[in-house]
C-alpha cells in the first residue's frame, strides 16, 4: 500500500503551518509558562475547519479523510504539542466516538458545536486502576427506570474541564456478561451534571497548555437515552477509538521530531565555537542528520497508517500499522528532543529556548494512548505470537 501525500494535502499542510507560525507561535511560551488554556485559539482553530476535518457536511465538518487531520496534528504539533494534542484529542478522542458509535439524535444535539470549535468532549477511559489494563474498569453505570446513574472516577482526561467543554464519552460496567466478564458501556456524560465532579487540573511535566484533569462521579444521573451507541459494547469502542489515537498521536511525535530538526539546522549554522559553527563539526552534523531520518521514517510509517485507515484496510492490517507508527515515532521524539538540547548547549536547557518545552513535551508521547510496552504488546500478538 502507498501513502504518497496529494497536492492537495501538501497545500492544506502550508495553510496550517502559516496559522500555527501566526496564531500559536508568537504566545506560545507564555501560556505554556502560565498553564493557560487558550479558547479564544480553540475558536480559530474552528474557523480553519480543524475540528470538522473528517466530519460530514451535515454536522459543519469537510467530509475530508483522516490524512488531512493527521497533516493538521503535525503541523500544529511542529510549533507547539499541547496546541497539537488539543486537536488530536478534541477530533480523535472526542468528536470520533459520537460520530461513529452515536445514534442520530446524540450527532444532531452534540456534533455541530463540536465541530465548530465551539465546544469540547473528552474520552474518559483511565481509571486509578485502570489504564493500560483498561478492561479493568470499576466505574458503574446502574439503570434506574428512565436514567443511569453513573459512580466512580477517572483520571488523566484531555479536554474534560474547560470552561467550553460540553461532555465526556465515560466507559462503565453496565452489567455481568454470561461468561462472568465484565459487561462495558460508554455514556455520554454532559458537563455540568449533577454529582459530576471535575476536580482541579494537573500539574504536569508537559503539555502545560492542554487541559487535563481527574473527574469523579457521585450518582451522576443521566437520561437512558445518553449510552453511547449499543449496551455491552464499551471495550471494542474504546479500542476502535485508540487505533486511531494511536496513529493521530504518531503525526503528533513527527511534527516534534520535525521541530527539533528545524530549530537545530538553523541553530547550529549561528552559533560558533572554536571560530567556526558548530554545525561543521561531525558531532553535531551528523545528530542532525539522524534527526532528519527520523522525521522521514516516522512520517513515512505514520501516512502508511493514516493511508490505510482511509482506504479501509482491514482492522488487523490498520491496527498493527497503528501500533507501529506509534511506538516509533514516540520513541523517536524523545531521542529527538534530547539530541536537539544537547545540541543547543546550556540554552536548551532555558525555557526562552522552545527545544526545552519540547523536551518536557515529549515524553506523554511514550505514555498517553497506550504505553510503548502496549504499542510492543500489540504488535508480537499481531506477529502471532502468545504474548500476554
Ligand atoms: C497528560 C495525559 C493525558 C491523558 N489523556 C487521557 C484521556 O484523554 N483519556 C483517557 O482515558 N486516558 C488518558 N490518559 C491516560 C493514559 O492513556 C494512561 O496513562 C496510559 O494508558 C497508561 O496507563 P497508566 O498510567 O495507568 O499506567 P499503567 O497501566 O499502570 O502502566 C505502568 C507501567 O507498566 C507498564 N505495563 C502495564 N501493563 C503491562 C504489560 N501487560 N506488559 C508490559 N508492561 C506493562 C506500562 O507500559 C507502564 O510502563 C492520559 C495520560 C496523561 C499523562
Amino acid at each position: 500500500m502507498t501513502f504518497a501525500l496529494s497536492s492537495e494535502h501538501e497545500t492544506f499542510r502550508r495553510s496550517v503551518r502559516e496559522f500555527a507560525e501566526a496564531e500559536v507561535a508568537p504566545h506560545v511560551a507564555k501560556w505554556d509558562k502560565d498553564h493557560f488554556f487558550p479558547v479564544d485559539l480553540i475558536k480559530k482553530m474552528g474557523d480553519l475547519g480543524l475540528f470538522g476535518l473528517t466530519a460530514p457536511e451535515e454536522y459543519g465538518g469537510a467530509d475530508g479523510d483522516f490524512t488531512s487531520l493527521c497533516v493538521a496534528i503535525e503541523e500544529l504539533g511542529r510549533v507547539d504539542q499541547s496546541v497539537g494534542v488539543t486537536l488530536e484529542a478534541a477530533v480523535g478522542l472526542g468528536i470520533n466516538p459520537i460520530l461513529t458509535f452515536g445514534t442520530p439524535e446524540q450527532k444532531d444535539k452534540w456534533l455541530p458545536d463540536l465541530v465548530a470549535g465551539r465546544a469540547l468532549a473528552g474520552f474518559g477511559l483511565t481509571e486509578p486502576g485502570a489504564g493500560s489494563d483498561a478492561g479493568a474498569t470499576k466505574t458503574k453505570a446502574v439503570l434506574d427506570g428512565d436514567e443511569w446513574i453513573i459512580n466512580g472516577s477517572k483520571q488523566f482526561i484531555t479536554n474534560s474541564g474547560s470552561e467550553i467543554t460540553s461532555l465526556v464519552t465515560v466507559t462503565a460496567r453496565t452489567g455481568t456478561r454470561d461468561d462472568g466478564r465484565p459487561e462495558l458501556s460508554t455514556l455520554i456524560l454532559p458537563a455540568g451534571t449533577p454529582g459530576f465532579i471535575v476536580e482541579p487540573a494537573y500539574d504536569k511535566l508537559g503539555w502545560h497548555i492542554s487541559d487535563t484533569h481527574p473527574l469523579s462521579f457521585v450518582d451522576a444521573r443521566i437520561p437512558a437515552d445518553h449510552l453511547l451507541g449499543e449496551r455491552g459494547r464499551g471495550y471494542a469502542q474504546f479500542l476502535a477509538t485508540l487505533d486511531d489515537g494511536r496513529v493521530a498521536i504518531a503525526a503528533l511525535a513527527v511534527g516534534c521530531i520535525q521541530a527539533c530538526l528545524d530549530l537545530c539546522v538553523q541553530y547550529a549554522g549561528e552559533r560558533t565555537t572554536f571560530g567556526v559553527p558548530i554545525g561543521s563539526k561531525q558531532g553535531v552534523a551528523f545528530q542532525i542528520a539522524d534527526l532528519a531520518v527520523m522525521a522521514q521514517a516516522g512520517r513515512a510509517l505514520t501516512y502508511q497508517a493514516a493511508s490505510m485507515r482511509d482506504a479501509g484496510a482491514s482492522h488487523a492490517e490498520f491496527k498493527q500499522a497503528a501500533a507501529m507508527a506509534k511506538l516509533y515515532t514516540s520513541e523517536s521524539a524523545v531521542t529527538a528532543t534530547r539530541i536537539a538540547t544537547q545540541v543547543f548547549g546550556g540554552y536548551g536547557f532555558m525555557e526562552e529556548y522552545p527545544v526545552a518545552r519540547f523536551y518536557r513535551d515529549a515524553k506523554i508521547l511514550e505514555i498517553g494512548e497506550g504505553t510503548s510496552e502496549v504499542q510492543r504488546m500489540l504488535i508480537a500478538r499481531s506477529l502471532g505470537l502468545p504474548v500476554e
